[in-house]
């Protein structure tokens, strides 16, 4: 075995386990803008049923292109309207003009929201290589700079535990993140990964290169491996081979799908736990279970609202 081996398994010998957490964790939430009225009821079903859990913050997503503009800033606006939460919008700079894009931001300060995911965005067409507006932002870092000279916004940004694929190696990768940090970002939040080594070794990657933002691992609690690996590798993140074999034959079983994806996902998470991580970030695919589940068995339990601590 290598050291790094040696390293692995003395961190999983060393982790506690689920009944030892204490739940002194923070977590957040990612959501998508609704389509229609039923997907949006579905959504705030979500929403109040992961409120009691205090999240840091809840973010939701910017559609390729701009094209969920109204919808992200309207869920953004409620939430931060409606609910005790802390809500984030994410921004990207595809096809909009930094006019365009500053116009938007403005509208978020004035709707009361001062956390902005900052993100370059893809190109409508999937696959398609990114080109930035004439008169746009060329990429993340200049849009966290943009967003700095309106407002003092707070900033997260994305980062890559396995590489963006536009980027030749990891070394060009982590230059860029550290742009976004140094232009005002204080934290990064990365793309969905499936083992903690991945993460780990990021971690470690970044450290070296003098980044010492908050790096916030990314979870997405997998109950359809055939799904995220139709965009897996489009988004620099890589599916193990025992992902398919733990999901084998479950096609017809949902309920035992959710069960092993809750426990697959709780799992890494008990190991980023023990390797030192405190923040989780949930992609939560507007569904409430798997990511309760699993901060159920991080120890988080409901705190109470002031609504409902008042009565
Ligand atoms: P950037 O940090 O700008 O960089 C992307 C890549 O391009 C890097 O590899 C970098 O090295 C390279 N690069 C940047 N600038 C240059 C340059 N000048 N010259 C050469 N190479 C350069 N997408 C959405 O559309 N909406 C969302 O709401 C959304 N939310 C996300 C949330 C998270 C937490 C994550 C991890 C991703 C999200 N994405 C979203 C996806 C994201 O938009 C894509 O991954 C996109 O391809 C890159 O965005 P970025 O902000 O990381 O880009």
């Amino acid at each position: 075995p290598t050291i790094s081996d040696l390293e692995e398994a003395r961190r999983a010998l060393d982790a506690p386990l689920f009944a030892d957490l204490a739940g002194d964790c923070a977590v957040s939430f990612e959501f998508f803008p609704p389509k229609t009225e039923k997907m949006e009821a579905a959504l705030w079903e979500t929403v109040r049923a992961l409120e009691p859990l205090a999240p840091k913050f809840v973010s939701v997503t910017y559609g390729a292109g701009g094209s969920t503009r109204e919808r992200t800033h309207a869920t953004v606006a409620r939430i931060a309207r409606e609910t005790s939460m802390p809500a984030a919008a994410h921004l990207t700079c595809v096809e909009a003009s930094r006019a365009e894009i500053d116009q938007v931001a403005q509208e978020y300060w004035a709707a009361g929201v001062r956390h902005i995911v900052a993100l370059r965005g893809d190109p409508p067409t999937m696959g398609q290589k990114f080109v930035a507006h004439p008169d746009g932002y060329e990429n993340a870092a200049a849009l966290v700079a943009g967003l700095q000279k309106l407002h003092p916004f707070e900033i997260s940004v994305a980062a890559y535990p396995e590489c963006h694929p536009d980027s030749e190696h990891q070394a060009a990768d982590l230059d860029n993140l550290r742009a976004k940090i140094d232009a005002g970002a204080t934290r990064a939040i990365t793309q969905f990964f499936f083992t903690p080594e991945a993460f780990f070794r990021f971690r470690d990657a970044a450290a070296a290169a003098g980044i010492n933002a908050d790096l916030v691992p990314g979870i997405l609690p997998v109950s359809n491996v055939a799904q995220v690996r139709k965009f897996a590798g489009l988004c620099g993140a890589s599916i193990p081979a025992w992902m398919d074999r733990l999901f084998e034959g479950l096609d017809d079983h949902p309920g035992a799908r959710q069960l092993v994806a809750a426990t697959v996902a709780a799992e890494m998470c008990r190991k980023l736990y023990a390797g030192g991580v405190r923040d989780f970030h949930f992609y939560t695919l507007n569904r409430a279970e798997l990511s309760y589940a699993i901060c159920h068995l991080m120890g988080l339990r409901p705190k109470a609202t002031p609504v409902a601590a008042a009565a």
